[in-house]
């Protein structure tokens, strides 16, 4: 059996939706099809999921939202419309929504994940119903009923590990399964979200249950690229990758699919295939355990803005006991995230997500990192992008660091940091960021072009 899962702009209009139906019943495989809200029709659409919580935010300001409530009906009104869906989908959506937004306030985040759930929640019973309406069986599925559990983080949640062997039981249920994504149960019976673009999670968290072959995931762009077609003209399409891979070129600005939604499948090993609904005839890119390294020590490159450094030296730094604890005992206490830490003998800099940085914020920080420590100096450097060169054959190449030095250097990058992690999948540099988009460039000249 094989979990598919369709992306917001592959359900965002009527002609869409037929797409989809004739990839999910040209394959009896394909039993499991975990849904998206309706996204964008066109560049400058607007998500339902960002109307919902536009939306949702008036209420909880007591405002009135009749516009967005409006255009968020009109938005699957137009396509049960086109389909020649009946009265009767519309109408359950509409007082679902209705009912929806007229409850309890007095917890925000929870009202909000309600209605940001609602998105996909309503997108499948519509879903289920063309199917049904082609003739196909099928049947819109909560998450609540089929048992996926999660944390009760609103817009944060993590799958419990029962929720597997809940899932598992879809097995037995007859026709196509329509699985609403973006959110699960708490075991209070609360609703809860992942995080944006967490429907990828929902299907591979499925794929898990029960046990797919492989997860489909079908979105508007041919495969991963090896760098971000936006920087570089018509990037190669990347084939096979593998899941630490994947993972490397998500956290770096490649957002094809979700870097959450790898676990699941990666803990029961099941395959992803990313591909087009638009151009399904096109192979897409496998995300497997093991793939043969025959094409160079590089499989992509990412990148990513936003980030600043925090660099601390201190005479004698290396024998100074519970230095690096005390490092991280302070972010912690300041409530900060670090993403790398890259030390010499007598100084470190910690990498940081420049988001969470406000002035008062950031005074504190530093002033207890130079206080406390007694160090000798800690400056803070805001506007670093982060390059990463990913490839699990680098580990079998000499020279991958050296070629992608010259590279930057040729191209007068200015190479703040570099850090190689010790699984060697990848190798990072820090640059400014008005450098980034010729860093990257130079770089897939380097490991791309030139091959
Ligand atoms: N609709 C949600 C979002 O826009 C989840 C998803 O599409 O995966 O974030």
């Amino acid at each position: 059996m094989k979990v598919i899962k369709f992306g917001g702009s592959s359900l965002a209009s009527a002609t869409q939706l037929q797409k989809v139906y004739k990839i999910v019943v040209e394959d009896s495989k394909r039993k499991f099809v975990v849904v998206s809200a309706p996204g964008k029709r066109f560049a400058d659409d607007v998500k339902v999921t960002d109307l919902l919580i536009d939306c949702g935010a008036k209420h909880l300001l007591g405002e009135t939202a009749v516009d967005l409530e409006q255009e968020v009906l009109a938005r699957y009104a137009s396509i049960a419309d086109e389909l020649g869906l009946g009265a009767e989908v519309m109408a359950r959506i509409t007082r679902d929504f209705e009912e929806l937004l007229a409850s309890d306030k007095t917890n925000p985040d929870r009202f909000m994940d309600r209605i940001k759930a609602s998105g996909e929640d309503n997108n499948a019973k519509l879903i289920a119903a063309f199917f049904r309406s082609q003739g196909t069986e099928a049947h819109y599925v909560n998450p609540k009923d089929a048992g996926l559990f999660v944390t009760d983080e609103p817009g944060n949640a993590q799958v419990l590990p029962e929720s597997y062997d809940n899932l598992y039981k879809l097995l037995e249920r007859d026709g196509i399964v329509v699985f609403p994504g973006f959110f699960g149960y708490t075991k209070d019976g609360e609703i809860s979200t992942f995080s944006r673009s967490g429907s990828d999670i929902t299907g591979a968290i499925v794929a898990n249950g029960v046990k797919a072959e492989v997860y489909e995931n079908f979105t508007d762009v041919d495969a991963v690229y090896a760098v971000n077609p936006s920087i570089v003209h018509k990037p190669r399409a990347i084939v096979e990758l593998t899941y630490r891979e994947m993972r490397e070129l998500s956290y770096a600005g490649f957002s094809v699919f979700h870097d959450e939604a790898l676990v699941p499948a990666f803990q029961a090993g099941i395959p992803v295939q990313i591909k087009n609904t638009n151009r399904p005839q096109l192979p897409g890119t496998r995300v497997i355990h093991h793939r043969e390294n025959t094409n160079g020590p590089v499989v992509g490159i990412a990148s990513d803005g936003g980030f600043c450094s925090i660099y601390i030296t201190k005479y004698l730094m290396n024998r100074e006991i519970g230095f690096g604890r005390k490092v991280l005992e302070i972010l912690e206490d300041v409530g900060l995230t670090y993403e790398h830490m890259p030390s010499g003998i007598d100084d470190l800099t910690i990498i940081l997500r420049e988001n969470q940085m406000d002035r008062q914020t950031e005074t504190t920080v530093l002033d207890r990192l130079k206080n406390e420590l007694s160090s000798d100096e800690v400056i803070i450097e805001h506007g670093i992008a982060l390059v990463m060169v990913v490839g699990e054959a680098m580990k079998h190449n000499v020279g991958t660091t050296a070629r992608a030095s010259k590279a930057l250097s040729e191209a007068h990058v200015n190479i703040e940091m570099i850090n190689q992690g010790s699984s060697e999948v990848s190798i990072m540099f820090g640059v400014k960021e008005e450098e980034e988009k010729k860093a990257v460039r130079a770089l897939y000249n380097e490991f791309f072009d030139a091959e």
